[in-house]
Formats: C-alpha cells, structure tokens, sequence
C-alpha cells in the first residue's frame, strides 16, 4: 500500500539552503521511529517516505501525515521520489533494499548491522557502477567513533586485549558490529594479533568469549541496556579500560543526520562515521 506522495525533485528554500528528500526504511522499528523523528525536526530535511514490512503505527504516520508509505520499497521510492533512503531494518533484508535504492538512483545510509562481508562487497561494486554515493556506520554515536580512535592508538601498546560489549535484550546479532569493527581496528593498528591469556582448565564451556586474532570478544544481553562497550588494555602492572555508553537511540541522530547531508557527496561506498568526521 501506498499512499499520500509529494511532488518529486529537490526544492531550494529563500535562503537556498538545499532540501534533501529522505525516506526511511524500517520506519515502524525502533530505529526507524527515532530517524523519523530527528528528520522531521530538520529544517533542511523533507521527509517524503516511509517504509516497512510492519504497519506503520497511527502516531508515526500523523506526525507526518502527508508522505508516502507501505511494505513495498520500490513503490514507496518511486511515489515519493527520495534523494535519501535511511535504512534500519535487518542483516536479512538490509541488502536487497540497499541494491533497490542505488538502482533507482537513491542514496542509502545504513545503520543495520550483521552484513556478510560478500554483502558489503555486492553494495559497494553496485554503487560505484552506479555513480551513486553510499553510507553504512556500524555506529552512529559520535562517541563510539571517538572510543575506536582512542583504541587505534592504543593498540600498538598493549599485547592484551577484551572487549565487552553490552546491548538490550532485543538486539538479534552478537557480536555488535561495532564491537567487530573495534577488534579489527584494534588487529590492524597493531599489524599483529593480540596475545590470548591461555586459560589452562575450563569448567564452563564459553566464559572466554569470541576470539578475533586473539582479542577476546564478550556479548552481554539484558533488557534495561541499550548500547555500551568497554575495551579493556592490559599491561605490565597497569589496565587501561575505554568505555563508551549510548543511554538513549537519541545518541545516534547526529551522526545518521550529518550522514544524511552528505553521502550524496560520497564516491561510492564509505563504510564508518569516522570518515565522514575525520577525512
Ligand atoms: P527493530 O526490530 O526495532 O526494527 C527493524 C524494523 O525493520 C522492523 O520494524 C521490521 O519490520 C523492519 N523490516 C524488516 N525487514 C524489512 C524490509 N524488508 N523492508 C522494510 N522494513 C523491514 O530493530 P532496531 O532496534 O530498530 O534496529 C535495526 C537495525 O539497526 C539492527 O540491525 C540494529 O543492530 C541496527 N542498529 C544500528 C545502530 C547504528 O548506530 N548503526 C544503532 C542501533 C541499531
């Protein structure tokens, strides 16, 4: 089902600030719902669409009563004409609309986590044939980005090495993928694994978490969280802990925001809010 729609085509304002055009899919999902929201309070940002597989609750849809939305992508984007198509949905469907948004000349930006490496390889040759600038951040809380600085510099430092990663009991990938994004920083800043503590008798199988080149991964799930991760660097008589926590899905707006205004800019696909903030 579609309905509403608005005229297509990027508008200019008096002061000729740009207007960019955004749909989001996965608009009746927690994500969704917060994206929705901080657009609408953007000046600069029209939403025209939403989509998901779910209804979209009332309250959503009469915040913004005028815009074109259903389960069926393709023909939400071609009822509302988007320049920018945010997507919140799963590892499962995220692709499929991704390929759907390049091929129809929108450009995503992508917070769902949990895509295969093949899957970001697809996305990325798609959208350089295509022309057309892409976004994906495994964490969009400016935060987040900072910790990951801090433990690329780090790193080299330090031959041991945990994370901890702390998420709501909703959450259906493990590890996060800000949690694997860290640990491949951390590998690569270092151009060698870490050093595993071998641990000499096991009497419960797991309680050593995940292993990435030998930093240790642990996924902690329990409802009244909501995004936290603590990097813990040990050393010779010292331990160094960097911990980040998102305490609300407000944490995230800015980044999917500055993303928003500039991946139409982008060659390609970027992978990480770390190149948008730094480069
Ligand atoms: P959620 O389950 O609340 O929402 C997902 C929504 O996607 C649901 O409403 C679902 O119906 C919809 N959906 C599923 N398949 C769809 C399809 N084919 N087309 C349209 N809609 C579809 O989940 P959430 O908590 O909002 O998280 C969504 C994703 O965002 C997860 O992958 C999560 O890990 C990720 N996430 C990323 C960040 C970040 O900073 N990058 C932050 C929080 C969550």
């Amino acid at each position: 089902m579609v309905a509403g729609g608005r005229a297509p085509a990027a508008v200019a304002t008096a002061a000729s600030e740009t207007i960019v055009r955004v749909l989001v899919c996965g608009a009746a999902g927690r994500m969704g719902r917060q994206v929705t929201q901080a657009v609408l309070a953007e000046s600069d940002l029209d939403l025209v669409g939403l989509c998901d597989v779910r209804d979209i609750p009332a309250e959503v849809r009469q915040e913004a009563p005028d815009i074109a939305f259903g389960s069926d992508l393709a023909a939400v984007i071609g009822e509302s004409s988007p320049e920018v198509m945010v997507d919140f949905t799963d590892a499962a469907a995220g692709p499929a609309n991704i390929l759907a948004a390049i091929d129809a000349g929108v450009s995503p930006v992508v917070g769902t986590t949990g895509f295969s490496p093949d899957a970001l390889e697809q996305i990325a040759t798609h959208s350089r044939a295509a022309g057309i600038g892409a976004f994906i951040a495994p964490n969009f809380a400016l935060g987040a980005v900072m910790l990951m600085r801090m433990c690329e510099t780090a790193a080299p430092f330090f031959d041991h090495i945990e994370i901890i990663e702390l998420h709501h009991d909703k959450k259906i990938d493990a590890p996060s993928g800000t949690a694997f994004q860290t640990a491949r920083t951390i590998v690569d800043a270092r151009g060698k694994p870490a050093i595993d503590v071998p641990t000499e008798k096991f009497t419960l199988n797991g309680v050593r978490g995940g292993d990435y080149h030998g930093v240790k991964i642990h996924s902690i799930r329990l409802p009244g969280l909501v995004a936290h991760q603590e990097v813990i660097f040990g050393g010779l008589g010292q331990a160094l802990t960097i911990r980040h926590d998102s305490t609300s899905r407000e944490s995230f707006m800015p980044g999917v925001l500055l993303a928003i205004r500039k991946v139409r800019s982008l060659d390609g696909l970027v992978v990480g809010l770390d190149s948008l903030l730094f480069n």
